[in-house]
């Protein structure tokens, strides 16, 4: 136990060398740290040595780019996984992170269906060239366009998407 937070205090030396680096906030980082010496007793089977910098590393930069929160989520469902023996690599961990965003976003178009406003044709409106409402007994040629209930849809997915990346 000791001897992990000892590397884990040298891993943040090291880093502290690199301000262009992606970093946690110190308060994230210990968060991360006991977490993954926590852990460390349930993975008898593995001697870290070493190698727990460069997974802490790994899980710091996920940890940055998924949220401290779903990394915490992800490494306590690896922990129950039947045959995981060994501290999940980090890149096991992005793969369950990249999993964990992608089941959220469908959740999310479950929750959030595109819904039309009624007056256009499934979020399709024909329009003039100019933009005006197309009119069946015009002869102007007619363009088909996003509706505006479309188009705000598609801005929240959009928004949800990034909020969550
Ligand atoms: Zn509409």
């Amino acid at each position: 136990m000791e001897k992990l937070v000892e590397v884990a205090q040298m891993t943040e030396s090291a880093l502290t060398k690199k301000p262009s680096e992606e970093r946690l906030s110190d308060a994230e980082y210990s968060i991360l740290v006991e977490l993954v010496t926590q852990m460390a007793a349930a993975y008898p089977h593995q001697e870290l040595g070493e190698s727990l910098e460069i997974l802490l590393r790994g899980y710091e930069i996920l940890a940055i780019r998924y949220g401290l929160c779903r990394v915490k989520n992800v490494l306590q469902q690896l922990l129950v996984t039947p045959g995981q023996k060994f501290f999940p690599h980090p890149s096991q961990l992005a793969e369950a992170l990249q999993q964990m965003v992608s089941n959220e976003y469908r959740q999310f178009l479950k929750e959030n269906p595109y819904v039309s406003c009624g007056t256009c044709d499934g979020g399709s409106v024909i329009l003039n060239r100019d933009g005006t409402p197309w009119d069946h007994r015009s002869r102007e040629q007619r363009y088909v366009a996003d509706c505006v209930c479309r188009i705000k849809w598609r801005e929240l997915a959009r928004r949800f998407k990034e909020a969550s990346s």
